[in-house]
């Protein structure tokens, strides 16, 4: 919306392409020597003011782009780990690990354009993460460049050494130093992948399968539903609307049946579940799911919209800067809860998002889809648009996605579960981990850059 408006906020400087380790330390050294700022960049596809640098910053801005560093280095195939470079992107991580049989499992939808040391200082999460786990649980070991050293954490399938310093490096943004290397735990490619869709006759339902089956002796690796909007929005098409959303992809019989049964279309929502593994695994996982499925009146749709979904998924974002050029503002805020929040979460998050928009006397669409589950809960993804009044857009962005903000950590929820806090979350920490904890954090930022020349202002505002 600012290019738009033409407003260029605090640009880099400088953009320096470090061709390997040594070369970043020189420009670390070099940027705290002379007092500069220095911004690490992977793919520039953080959506949280990560990259940003203070709009007041008036010493030298430097951008240090990991691009070069783009290859797989190690793979150690009795341990299933592999060392790989910080600025590889998705596409390049898996090329290079699938040239050997394996897959590092890690697909968020801003694969093509994210690398491996952006969502490690982001706590990334893929859409496979049910399988694979989020980034935190794949990084086992890791390599960064601080003023004057190198900080190595070695590879290890468990510690007891505490408090964990990988675990400071996870979601650290660049305010602790360059990343390097990181050693990630790989998988052989699965013999059989497969994406199932599902629809349940309302969204109560689909969150009670999904609890469900995160709980059950099946682990699929996807687990995702839709609520009754998002459902109408994926199976809008360009033909003239039937007003009967979901009419277009499945067929009149099952329709039939469904009216049948009692379902109000209006409220079906659909469900993804992913399997891989070998075939005898992907077939009892299948029978299990199906079981809960059809246990909270649920009913299985077949591959046709899990292709659909799998083709679609990394396009889906586009659609915002077509929003953003007919004078709509769009974008996304996901949290992550207890399964007894879930649903007072989403009811407070949908009140609230509709309540700023009355506010603004806008017209605004909010829809939501759980993305990742866990033992003890899940992610809640909301998606939002509404037409702004094209004079003040970002004062009325600021709006909705602080009332939508202000929701999840009221009901329970976290700032985010994937998208980091870069400074568009920032204010919301204290209420997230504490007074203390935000304390911590800040001692430990302060201890290790005290000149604060690593990325200052995210995370903690000062
Ligand atoms: C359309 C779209 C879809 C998205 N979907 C997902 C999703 O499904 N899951 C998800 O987790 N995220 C998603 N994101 C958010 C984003 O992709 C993640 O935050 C991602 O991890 C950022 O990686 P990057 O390489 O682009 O990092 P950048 O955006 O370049 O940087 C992000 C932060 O990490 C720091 N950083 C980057 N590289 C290093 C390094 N080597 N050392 C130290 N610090 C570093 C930067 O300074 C910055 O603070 C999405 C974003 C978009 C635009």
């Amino acid at each position: 919306m600012r290019l738009r408006a033409g407003d260029i906020p605090r640009i880099p400087d400088v953009v320096v392409y470090p061709g390997d380790e040594s070369e970043v330390q020189l420009i670390v050294d070099r940027v705290v020597a002379a007092n500069a700022v220095l911004i690490p960049f992977g793919g520039g596809s953080n959506i949280s003011g990560s990259l940003e640098a203070p709009p007041d910053e008036t010493r030298t801005v430097v951008s240090i782009d990991l691009g070069r560093l783009n290859r797989v280095l190690e793979i150690d195939n009795d341990s299933g780990l592999a060392t790989i470079q910080a600025g590889t992107l998705g596409p390049d991580v898996e090329r290079q690990l699938g040239e050997h049989g394996w897959t590092l499992g890690h697909f968020p939808d801003s694969f093509t354009h994210s690398t491996l040391g952006g969502w490690v200082a982001t706590r990334s999460s893929g859409m496979q993460s049910d399988k694979y786990g989020d980034i935190a649980d794949i990084t086992r070991g890791l390599r960064a460049v601080m003023p004057g050293k190198v900080l190595v954490v070695r590879p290890l399938p468990h510690t007891s050494t505490g408090p964990s310093v990988r675990e400071m490096i996870l979601g650290s943004e660049g305010r602790l130093g360059v990343i390097t290397e990181v050693t990630v735990q790989v998988h052989r490619i699965p013999e059989k992948r497969l994406i199932l869709g599902y629809l349940f006759p309302s969204w109560d339902a689909g969150l009670a399968g999904m609890q469900e089956i995160s709980t059950s002796d099946a682990h699929p690796s996807i687990t995702r539903v839709s609520d009754a909007r998002e459902t109408s929005f994926s199976f809008a098409t360009r033909k003239k609307s039937t007003g009967i959303p979901i009419s277009s992809l499945v067929s009149k019989g099952l329709m039939k049946v469904l009216e049948r049964r009692g379902w109000d279309l209006e409220q079906v929502c659909l469900s993804f579940i992913g399997y891989e593994g070998g075939a005898a695994h992907v077939r009892r996982q299948k029978a299990i799911v199906k079981d809960i499925v059809g246990k909270h009146g649920g009913i299985v749709v077949g591959k046709g919209p899990g292709q659909l979904y799998d083709q679609k998924k990394f396009d889906t974002p586009y659609i915002r800067d077509y929003l953003l050029d007919r004078g709509a503002a769009a974008d996304v805020s996901e949290t992550a809860a207890p399964w007894s929040k879930l649903k007072p979460l989403y009811d407070n998050t949908m009140a609230a998002a509709n309540k700023a928009f009355a506010q603004l006397g806008v017209t605004g669409w909010i829809m939501c889809h759980l993305s990742h589950s866990y033992h003890s809960g899940a992610c809640l993804y909301f998606t939002f648009a509404f037409r702004h009044d094209g004079v003040d857009p970002l004062g009325q962005y600021d709006l909705v996605k602080s009332a939508i903000q202000q929701a999840f950590v009221d009901s329970g929820g976290t700032l985010s579960h994937h998208h980091a806090v870069g400074t568009e979350h920032a204010a919301w920490l204290e209420q997230d981990i504490s007074a203390p904890g935000v304390h911590m954090i800040d001692g430990l930022f302060a201890a290790m850059d005290p000149g604060q020349n690593l990325n200052p202002g995210k995370i903690i505002a000062k």
